[in-house]
């Protein structure tokens, strides 16, 4: 059934190894209304993520031709990979009074900050620079080479923290998932109170 009001913008950021994905999906088993956008990205698929859930993987060309039509609410080139969300798909979840996630990297939710200022910006850091590396490493999803620009990356984004809304430490998964559920709900208690006072 549609709800009469529309749904919330979140944005998810943080360092790969961070651990965005495993919150993300801890606090979308633990609350309801809200969706998470399936961005659009030209890397490769890894081993057991799946089109149209994990992403849709497409090709550059596809890519470059919907950055023309302009169909990305942002987009951004991330470890050499294009990487976009469309428009159209957050809008239609906003419309139907469902919030959505959005898990970009910076550049993307700086975008996203600048187009809906209305968004809220959540960052999720490793609990030091080195832990991440570490995570990485254990990860062993990268060539040396790829690791090195993630973690270049990484310190940049890092640096970015302070532009968030909100900044959500890793150190502990139960407790971090818990700190990200409440920053949602406190969100949707304050703009339902909001609304009643306008009308
Ligand atoms: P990965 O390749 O590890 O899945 O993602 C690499 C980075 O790209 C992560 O920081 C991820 O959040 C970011 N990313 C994923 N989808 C999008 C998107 O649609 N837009 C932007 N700007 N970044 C994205």
């Amino acid at each position: 059934m549609k709800k009469q009001t529309k749904g919330s913008l979140f944005v998810l950021s943080g360092p790969s190894g961070a651990g965005k994905g495993t919150l993300r999906k801890r606090m979308f088993r633990r609350i309801s209304g809200i969706k998470f956008s399936i961005s659009c990205t030209t890397r490769e698929p890894r081993d057991g993520e799946r089109e149209g859930i994990d992403y849709r993987f497409i090709s550059a060309e596809d890519f470059l031709s919907r950055l023309e039509k302009d169909d990305f609410l942002e987009h951004a080139d991330v470890h050499g990979h294009f990487y976009g969300t469309l428009r159209d798909d957050v809008l239609e979840v906003l419309d139907s009074g469902d919030d959505i996630l959005l898990e970009i990297d910076v550049q993307g939710a700086l975008q996203v900050r600048d187009k809906m200022p209305e968004s809220v910006l959540l960052f999720v850091a490793p609990p030091s620079f080195e832990e991440l590396e570490q995570r990485l490493r254990d990860r062993g999803t990268e060539s040396e080479e790829r690791l090195q620009i993630r973690l270049r990356n990484a310190r940049w984004e890092m640096e970015k923290a302070s532009l968030y809304d909100y900044v959500i430490i890793n150190d502990d998964l139960e407790r971090a998932a818990n700190e990200l559920e409440r920053i949602i709900i406190e969100h949707r208690k304050n703009r339902e109170a909001l609304r009643n006072e306008v009308l």
